[in-house]
């Protein structure tokens, strides 16, 4: 696997001694994980769990899930591992009260389906996204996965604008770089460039200006990316807490593999060398009342 130099210059930069490790776990095998479906009675296999979600398991390969009867009745979602850490933020941001959520950025539907199985009883939830292809494959998985409280909805970030106050938590699970994709997807690789940070930074801060004014006073604002530069998480969240009136939500774990971001700003880094899974990033913001 040939990285942009980039990307390495840039990296080794943020990581230092730690760069060449996340090289070699690049060169790793992708881990497998799925995530089984309480509600339709799915069985725990017998294999590693991932150790911030209890319904997250790894296997020990990559089956062909499309030949399974019970992948295309929803029974578990092939999600990477990292992303399962959802779970913990929603135990802690979440009580019993009914809430009303919006997934922004939702295709195909990972953690839309893990929203569905972890909010509390009664809520609702808006699982949108705006390319209409991929709406399709998201209203395709969010049926399978069989709950009866989410709309899915195809519209542009911008068209939430207007609602003002509507939501108590909204999940900005961004377009971005990938560069925690990069073992997983070649595309990543062979389509970042520092232009490309540029442009997803700017895209970011586009998409939350457009629907801040949804989020409800004292509501969450989580936000997620696929990658690991600073440019597309640190400084986002940052952006967030100077232009609006909010404040940086620490996440309370014990997982110490997590990187967390500098202090005062709580963010949390999955690295593919230090967790079993794909590099990730996130981190909660509140509304100030
Ligand atoms: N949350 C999804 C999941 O867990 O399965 C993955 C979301 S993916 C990281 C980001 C999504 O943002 C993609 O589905 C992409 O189509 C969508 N997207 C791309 N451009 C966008 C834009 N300008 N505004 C909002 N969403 C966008």
């Amino acid at each position: 696997m040939a990285l942009p130099i980039e990307f390495i210059t840039r990296t080794r930069a943020l990581l230092g001694e730690e760069y060449d490790k996340l090289e070699a776990a690049l060169q790793a095998d992708v881990p497998v994980s799925i995530r089984i479906n309480r509600n339709k009675g799915t069985k725990a296999p017998s294999t590693p769990q991932v150790c911030w979600s209890e319904t997250g398991y790894y296997l020990p390969e990559r089956l062909s899930f499309t030949f399974d009867p019970l992948f295309h009745a929803g029974a578990y979602y092939v999600q990477e591992a990292s992303s399962m850490f959802l779970q913990v933020v929603l135990e802690q941001i979440t009580g019993d009260t009914p809430l009303r959520v919006l997934d922004l950025c939702a295709a195909p539907g990972g953690k839309s389906t893990l929203l569905a199985s972890n909010l509390p009883k009664d809520s609702l939830l808006v699982s949108n996204e705006v390319i209409k292809s991929r709406a399709s494959i998201l209203k395709e998985n969010i049926i399978k996965w069989g709950y009866d409280h989410i709309v899915v909805t195809n519209s542009d970030p911008n068209r939430f604008t207007g609602l003002k106050g509507a939501f108590d938590m909204i999940l900005v699970d961004a377009p971005c770089s990938g560069e925690g994709m990069f073992r997983k997807d070649e595309k990543a690789i062979t389509e970042w460039s520092e232009n490309n940070l540029r442009l997803c930074e700017e895209r970011q801060r586009r998409i939350l200006s457009d629907v801040w004014d949804a989020l409800a006073p004292g509501g969450y604002l989580v936000y997620s990316t696929c990658t690991y530069n600073p440019g597309e998480n640190e400084d986002i969240l940052n952006w967030i807490l100077t232009t609006f009136d909010a404040s940086s939500v620490e996440i309370r774990h014990n997982f110490t593999a997590i990187t967390p971001s500098p202090f005062p700003l709580h963010g949390y880094h999955f690295y593919p060398h230090k967790t079993s899974g794909e590099g990730l990033f996130m981190g909660v913001i509140q509304k100030n009342d």
